[in-house]
């Protein structure tokens, strides 16, 4: 639980962009799936590979040099988008949402739920979350799929929720405020 990638000396895992990281990538093998749990499984079958330019255990999808270029593929789902080489990938996620405030709960609410359980990096544009799995996760491959699938009603579920309390602390505040500009007017 609350497993961490160690960083590399400086290089903070946040400055990296994945624009840039792939923008570079000439030729890469998009997969379009159906399903999800079928982008997962593709995203997950990782295997231990030394990485040419920074050493063993490191994660090539990080790899600045792109090591294995060659071996980067992409895969594309209706609610997401993911890439991959043989030893790390990343999985970005977008949820349905209505108007900007969904969109502000949705990415502080999903960040929140994944926090003790997965790897995650500043989201990709467009995308609410994105995963960044290593080879060393794949041992929990079945767990992580289970967990990443509910994501979905977990968010349909707290959502409304959410939205609700935000919107009565609104009416409340700006009832009490109103109530004490009268009083103070009715003092003067
Ligand atoms: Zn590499």
């Amino acid at each position: 639980m609350g497993e961490k990638y160690g960083k590399p000396p400086n290089e903070p895992l946040d400055t990296l962009s994945l624009d840039e990281r792939f923008d570079k990538v000439e030729e890469v093998t998009i997969i379009e799936l159906e399903e999800l749990a079928d982008a997962l499984e593709f995203l997950l079958d990782l295997q231990p590979h030394v990485c040419a330019i920074r050493g063993s255990d490191y994660p090539c999808i990080l790899c600045e040099n792109k090591c294995d270029v060659g071996q980067c593929k992409e895969v594309k789902v209706m609610r997401g988008k993911g890439q991959k080489t043989v030893n790390s990938s990343l999985l970005s996620l977008n949820f349905e949402k209505r108007d900007a405030f969904e969109e502000y709960l949705i990415s502080k609410l999903v960040r929140e739920l994944v926090r003790e359980k997965l790897n995650v990096m500043n989201p990709e544009e467009g995308y609410d979350i994105t995963f960044f799995f290593k080879q060393e996760d794949r041992w929990r491959k079945d767990e992580i799929i289970v967990f990443i699938l509910g994501l979905f009603d977990k968010v349909k579920t707290l959502m409304p929720e959410a939205k609700a309390v935000i919107n009565t602390w609104i009416r409340n505040k700006v009832k009490a405020f109103e109530r004490d500009e009268t009083l103070k007017k009715m003092k003067e």
